[in-house]
C-alpha cells in the first residue's frame, strides 16, 4: 500500500464511522420511542424550545425560562431512558471518538490530527501484513495437551506444570502491560511448544482491553524493510516502528539479507526500546544462537535482564506426540 492509498483508506474509514454513528442514533431513537412513546413528544418539545431560544435571542424574550425548560425536558427524557434500562445520555450524539467526533481532527484551533487518526493509519498500513488471530485466550489455553508423566531434565517440574507457569507468567505480564520496566519480552524454546498460540493469547488479551497491538511474523518485518529500501515505500516499516505494542512471531525464520535484515532489526528494537514501546518476540533460537545470527548488540537488547522478560519453554514437541 502506498501512503496515498493509506490516506484514502483512512478517510473512507472515518466516513464509514460517521455513517455508522448516525445509523446507531436512528436505531436508538426508534427503540426508545417504541418502548416509551412519551419520548417522541418530549423530543418535539425540545425542537420547539430550540426555535423559542432563537426567538428569545432575536426579540429579547425570556431566554432564562427557555433554557430552564430545555434542561427540564432533557432531564425528563433521561429519566424515561433510565426507567427503560438505558444510560441517561443514550439519545445524545454517538461517536466512536468523542475527541474528534469521528472526523480525525480536533478543531480547538489550529486543526490537529486526533490521536485516533495515527492509530487508524498504522492499523491500515499494517492490514496487509498482520496475522489474523482465532480468539485464543489465556483462559482457554489448554495445558492438558502437554505430558505430565515425567519431569523435564534440569527442571524440577513436568512439562504440563511448566506450561502452566509460563501461561500464568505471560498472562500476568500482559494484564499489567504496558508498565514500567520490562517492555521487551523474549519467548524462546524449540518449535512445537505453542509459542505462536501464546503470542495470539497476548494479542487477544490486549485487544479485549481495547489496546491496539500488531502481531506479525519476522518474515513480514524483513519484507517491509525491503520495500523501504527498494521501493522507497516506508509506510509498513514506520507502522512497525510506531506500533505501541508489536508482537513478532518466529524470529530467526526470516531470510538474512545483507545490509537489510540485521540493520533494520537493530533499528526496530533500539527505536522501540528508547520510545518505551512494548515488543514481544518469539523465537526457536537460544541466546547463543541469537548472538551468532544477529550480533551481540541485538542479542543483548533482547536479553538484558533490566528491561527484558525472558520466558523459556522446554519439553517435547506436542504436535509430534499427538
Ligand atoms: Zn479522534
Amino acid at each position: 500500500m502506498t501512503d496515498k492509498t493509506i490516506l484514502a483508506a483512512v478517510e473512507a474509514e472515518y466516513e464509514r464511522r460517521r455513517t455508522a454513528d448516525r445509523e446507531e442514533e436512528t436505531r436508538r431513537l426508534r427503540k426508545a420511542v417504541d418502548e416509551c412513546p412519551e419520548i417522541a413528544e418530549l423530543r418535539a418539545v425540545q425542537q420547539s424550545l430550540v426555535r423559542a431560544a432563537v426567538q428569545a435571542v432575536l426579540h429579547e424574550g425570556d431566554s432564562a425560562r427557555v433554557s430552564r425548560e430545555m434542561a427540564e425536558t432533557r432531564d425528563k427524557i433521561a429519566a424515561l431512558l433510565e426507567a427503560n434500562g438505558h444510560p441517561r445520555d443514550w439519545l445524545e450524539p454517538v461517536y466512536q471518538c468523542a475527541v474528534c467526533r469521528d472526523t480525525g481532527f480536533t478543531w480547538d484551533p489550529p486543526r490537529v490530527p486526533c490521536a485516533c487518526r495515527s492509530l487508524l493509519q498504522r492499523r491500515i498500513a499494517l492490514s496487509t501484513v498482520g496475522i489474523q488471530t482465532d480468539g485464543e485466550t489465556f483462559v482457554g489455553y489448554r495445558t492438558d495437551i502437554f505430558p505430565d508423566d515425567q519431569v523435564i531434565p534440569g527442571l524440577n517440574v513436568t512439562q504440563r506444570a511448566e506450561m502452566r507457569l509460563v501461561r500464568d507468567r505471560l498472562a500476568a505480564w500482559t494484564a499489567a502491560a504496558p508498565a514500567e520496566g520490562q517492555h521487551t519480552v523474549l519467548l524462546q524454546g524449540p518449535s512445537g511448544l505453542g509459542k505462536t498460540y501464546l503470542l495470539r493469547c497476548i494479542a487477544n488479551a490486549f485487544a479485549e482491553r481495547g489496546i491496539p497491538c500488531v502481531l506479525t511474523r519476522a518474515y513480514a518485518l524483513v519484507e517491509a524493510a525491503r520495500k523501504r529500501v527498494f521501493s522507497e515505500n516506508d509506510a509498513e516499516w514506520e507502522a512497525f516502528l510506531g506500533a505501541d505494542i508489536l508482537l513478532i512471531d518466529d524470529l530467526g525464520s526470516e531470510p538474512l539479507f545483507q545490509n537489510i535484515t540485521i540493520e533494520h532489526l537493530y533499528e526496530l528494537i533500539e527505536t522501540r526500546q528508547l520510545a518505551g514501546r512494548t515488543t514481544v518476540v518469539s523465537t526457536n533460537l537460544s541466546q547463543d544462537d541469537l548472538r551468532a545470527r544477529y550480533t551481540e548488540r541485538i542479542a543483548s537488547r533482547l536479553t538484558a535482564r533490566s528491561s527484558c522478560l525472558i520466558v523459556s519453554l522446554s519439553g517435547e514437541d506436542v504436535r509430534r506426540r499427538r
